[in-house]
């Protein structure tokens, strides 16, 4: 990998006015220890999407990690973990940094991931370089002796976070006293859950509990076919425009997905709209890729003719649009590395991933479509030196960080995971 791919560089030669170019916020060249103090840092290097305040904070960690260089904390962890050999599998999510992912086992996405924590029943310990909620799905799916291990706690996914069981909850009783709870003549129930993987495990425990499904970016649609042969309409949570650019791809229309606001009665709708509906909408969305626009691309276009777009489906449906193609971080990657001959890419996803791109294809063109460089500062909070500090406490016999799912909510995620993990992805 070369140092150019490095978002970590590319920050600080911003920040210290090194280099042309703008970023959300500054204060993400600072490391993660100090943002983690931050009141309210939000995703998407910005503060004006707090994440809720129970979240959890890491706080710091021994200081001869907050103090080391990146080559240091590198020399560390390739120590410890040819130490560990197969006692534990690090994996990294595509939206990390090159200074995490050069240490990965497996790079990919929350799909992709799900699978390679199941096969290596092995390993004493998953090191999950994500999110909250995929360090949650990785315990679901392992062995009860493996830990999986978040290296800092406070590396969360507000999308997640915008669905709460208590008013995922709240939405099904309403939703059950309006439409029944019996199927109909063809033997279709009112309503099927489909919750995105980018949700906590309890919401996935609801959807097993319900008959319903987990779905990612990669097999939505393969998951929304499995949910209409069983049900009249979908609730689906919690990215609304996942579920939207999705469903519209099935060609259902866009007046029958209303928006559901859990803080109002009925979602802020009227009976006769839910009961014409087929799929029911949650209002969550990333606040990452909410920021790709349709001026964004008609930019690239106009300064790059021939360019290819490409976009993520979380982004919003106009964005979708205007868009040549949207697709998972897996046909993004794969569309890049299947393109025959030199061409110009302009990709609306998270940053760290089109960097990394960038680098491994220089025979091609590849940019972000914004041109604010603003990683998820979730994601952003795996810096090396908590990878360095897990790696080393493991090698001196303690488990640190470790995310454990209460077997109550465990039992019917997993029926909701293993329905999704049948369902085969389109890439
Ligand atoms: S990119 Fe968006 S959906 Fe993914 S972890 Fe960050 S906030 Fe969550």
């Amino acid at each position: 990998m070369t140092p150019t791919a490095s978002i970590e560089l590319t920050l600080k030669d911003i920040s210290a006015g090194r280099t042309s170019g703008s970023m959300c916020s500054t204060d993400l060249v600072e490391a993660p220890w100090d943002i983690d103090t931050a009141p309210g840092y939000g995703p998407g290097a910005s503060t004006a999407d707090p994440i809720p305040v129970s979240a959890p904070r890491q706080g710091e960690i021994p200081v001869e990690y907050r103090d080391a260089t990146v080559d240091e904390l590198r020399e560390r962890i390739v120590r410890a973990k040819a130490e560990l050999g197969h006692r534990v599998v690090l994996l990294g999510h595509h939206y990390q940094r090159v200074e995490v992912v050069e240490h990965a086992d497996y790079i990919g996405d929350s799909f992709m991931l799900a699978r390679a924590a199941q096969n290596h029943p092995e390993a004493e310990a998953i090191v999950f370089c994500g999110v909250h909620f995929m360090a949650e799905t990785a315990d679901l799916l392992s062995t009860p002796d493996q830990a999986v291990i978040l290296p800092n706690l406070a590396a969360g996914c507000s999308m997640a976070d915008m669905a709460d069981i208590d008013q995922v909850e709240d939405c099904w009783e309403q939703l059950s006293e309006l439409f029944g709870t019996e199927p109909d003549a063809d033997g279709k129930v009112p309503v099927v859950p489909v919750t995105y993987m980018n949700s906590s495990a309890a919401i996935k425990g609801f959807c097993g509990r319900n008959g319903g499904i987990v779905c990612t970016s990669s097999n939505a649609e393969v998951v929304l076919e499995w949910a209409f042969e069983r049900g009249r309409r979908v609730l689906f949570f919690p990215d609304q425009h996942l579920g939207r650019n999705t469903a519209l791809g099935m060609g259902i229309d866009l007046a029958a997905m209303p928006l559901w606001n859990p803080a109002r009665p009925l979602g802020g709708n009227d009976e006769e709209t839910l009961l014409e509906s087929t799929v029911i909408l949650w209002q969550g969305f990333c606040s990452v890729h909410k920021r790709f626009t349709p001026a964004q691309i008609a930019k690239a276009r106009t300064e790059h003719p021939g360019v290819r777009v490409i976009v993520h489906p979380e982004c919003p449906q106009e964005t979708v649009a205007a868009a040549d193609e949207s697709g998972s971080t897996a046909y993004i990657t794969k569309a890049i590395a299947e393109a025959a001959e030199p061409a110009t890419f302009a990709i609306g996803t998270e940053i760290n991933l089109v960097q990394r791109l960038a680098a491994e294809h220089p025979q091609h063109t590849i940019f972000c479509l914004d041109p604010v460089v603003c990683p998820c500062s979730t994601m952003y909070r795996i810096h090396p030196g908590y990878i360095a500090w897990v790696l080393e406490s493991l090698l001196a016999g303690t488990v640190v960080n470790r995310i454990s799912v209460d077997p109550e909510v465990a039992v019917p995620a997993r029926v909701s995971l293993e329905r999704m993990l049948a369902a085969k992805p389109r890439i």
